[in-house]
């Protein structure tokens, strides 16, 4: 999607380092961290929050994400969220899994 912040990033539009990659996901910092690590799990394919996702395949594919890069990053505690909808909190409008942790604000 050409307006989506996250496709550009995807396609490498803003050189954002990806901590972490796959076939399925990018994991990149968050520009403005709400924790010592805060890191977002992004998938490769747009769509726009959890209510519009139908692929319960890549859903897990996400959360094995969640585990390898954590893992992969010695991150042994850690919340996951995923904001839905505006008033959750929802910003930018392409699925993605927040990873917190340590001082988590
Ligand atoms: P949401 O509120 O939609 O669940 O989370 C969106 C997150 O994306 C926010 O925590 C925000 O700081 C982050 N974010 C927004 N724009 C950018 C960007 O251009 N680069 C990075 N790395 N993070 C971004
Ligand atoms: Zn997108």
């Amino acid at each position: 999607m050409t307006d989506c912040i996250f496709c550009k990033i995807i396609n490498g539009d803003f050189n954002t380092e990806f901590v972490y990659k796959n076939e399925y996901a990018v994991v990149f910092k968050d520009i403005n961290p709400k924790a010592d690590i805060h890191l977002l799990v992004v998938p490769r394919v747009h769509v726009e929050s959890l209510n519009e996702l139908d692929d319960e395949v890549l859903l897990g594919k996400l959360m094995m994400t969640v585990k390898d890069v954590t893992k992969k990053l010695g991150i042994k505690s850690y919340r996951t969220v995923i904001n839905t909808g505006r008033e959750a909190g929802q910003e930018v409008f392409h699925l993605h899994i927040h990873i917190l942790s340590g001082g988590i604000k």
